[in-house]
């Protein structure tokens, strides 16, 4: 009898997962059925330029139907409890059993862990806010901006630094960048979590006149007064206040008791299973690795996925590992970008930026729906390897927990 390959998930992991599996799949051995909400794929890259009116909302969401190997079933349902000891998913559209299970439910942003954050900011994490911060930038004439980071992990540790050189090449080009004063606070002792990133991008910060606060964890934001607060005891006031909010993992994952405190589901860094729980792996976001939450992960962990996953089934044994390995650009602003390529043991050195990385960025946003959920990315070149700047797993950690 077919058994129930089931992916919880339509974004970048679940989608690409659940197509390399169906291609991998003998007949006759399972029927692999994809669970999605609201049956959408959001491309969340995009929604840095939503926030400068480079984009348009529309062309980032489109049906998952089409993006998906036509043996996968989509089952349009909003999964409310995971079962890992009877190996069920409950939904509201009814239970379905599974043999294996992924788990591609993504994070979502929790303004309403810091006081007054939720009212008093603005943010690009979201379509809704990102539309929302495109209309307040439309009318900032000049005033003291607060940037940053409200907590981690974040997901795409780079899109705040690329908000704020972008914002600060956009003010040049209106003439209002002299009538603006930048800050940007971090939680953490640097600007990004990567320290080796930190180096390049520390410096192009300090030349455009942006201020940097480090060690600046955000505990409460005074609406009235405009002023966020540190719980190191740090007040800034503002006059536009873009700060991007906690994370946590899905609530599936966390009704369903499944997640550490932050609703991460503890994963073995290799096999990509559950530390817990046998038949079930963990891609993107809802894993707790030590690597960046981001869909360029995502990719990379889908093969591994994948492999172990049908290996398990099988009764075989699990030989695919995951590496770490993640590969993203980060925007500097005025048309250029650097390359962030890098794995658990190597960490990113990023080339100077130039006009080429912000082209195949570019690019990159628009071949996504034809190439990356379906699988069709050629392989990627290994991340450069210099022995003298090789570290420990924890030194190429980038998602801040
Ligand atoms: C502003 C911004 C810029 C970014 N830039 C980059 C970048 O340049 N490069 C990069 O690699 N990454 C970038 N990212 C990060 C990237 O988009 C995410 O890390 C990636 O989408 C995570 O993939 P995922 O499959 O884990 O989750 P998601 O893509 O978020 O998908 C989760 C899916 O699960 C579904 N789901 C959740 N709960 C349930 C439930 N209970 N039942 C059924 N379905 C459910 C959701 O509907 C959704 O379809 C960016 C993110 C943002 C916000």
């Amino acid at each position: 009898m077919p058994r129930n390959i089931v992916i919880v998930g339509g974004g970048v992991g679940g989608t690409l997962a659940a197509n390399l599996i169906a291609r991998k799949v003998r007949s006759g051995e399972a029927e692999v059925i994809l669970i999605d909400e609201d049956g959408r794929h959001i491309y969340q890259p995009g929604f840095l330029y939503v926030a400068f009116g480079q984009k348009r909302p529309a062309s980032l969401s489109r049906p998952v139907q089409p993006l998906l190997d036509r043996r996968v079933r989509l089952m349009r349902a909003k999964a409310e409890k995971i079962d890992p000891v009877a190996q069920v998913v409950k939904t509201n559209q009814g239970d379905v059993s599974y043999d294996e299970v992924v788990i591609a439910t993504g994070s979502h942003v929790a303004p309403e862990e810091v006081p007054g954050l939720k009212e008093a900011s603005h943010h690009f994490y979201t379509m809704e806010a990102a539309e929302s911060l495109r209309d307040v930038l439309r009318g900032f004439g000049g005033g003291r901006v607060v940037i940053g980071v409200a907590g981690v992990p974040y997901k795409c540790p780079p899109a705040p630094l690329e908000f704020s050189l972008m914002l600060d090449a956009q003010l040049r080009e209106k003439g209002l960048r002299n009538k603006t004063e930048m800050h940007y606070v971090s939680p953490l002792p640097r600007v990004f979590p990567i320290e080796s990133v930190s180096e390049v991008v520390t410096p192009m910060m300090e030349a455009r006149g942006i201020n940097i606060h480090t060690f600046f964890n955000a505990e409460s934001v005074n609406p009235q007064k405009r002023e966020v607060t540190s719980l190191e005891g740090e007040t800034l006031p503002y006059d536009l206040l873009v700060l991007i909010p906690p994370h946590r993992g899905a609530r599936l994952v966390q009704d369903s008791g499944l997640g550490d405190a932050g609703g991460w589901i503890p994963t073995d860094r290799h096999s990509l299973r559950a530390l817990e729980h046998p038949h079930m792996f963990v891609i993107g976001d809802a894993t707790n690795l030590p690597i960046s939450k981001s869909g360029a992960a995502a990719h990379f962990e889908a093969d591994t996925v994948a492999a172990n996953l049908l290996a398990d089934l099988r009764g075989e044994a699990m030989e695919h590992q995951y590496q770490g390995r993640v590969m993203c650009f980060l925007e500097t602003g005025g048309g250029r970008a650097t390359l962030l390529n890098f794995d658990y043991n190597h960490p990113p050195h990023p080339p100077k930026p130039s006009r080429l990385y912000h082209w195949q960025k570019a690019a990159f946003n628009q071949v996504y729906w034809w190439t990356l959920p379906q699988g069709r990315l050629p392989g990627e070149k290994r991340p450069p390897k210099r022995g003298a700047h090789q570290s420990t797993p924890e030194g190429t950690r980038d998602s801040g927990d």
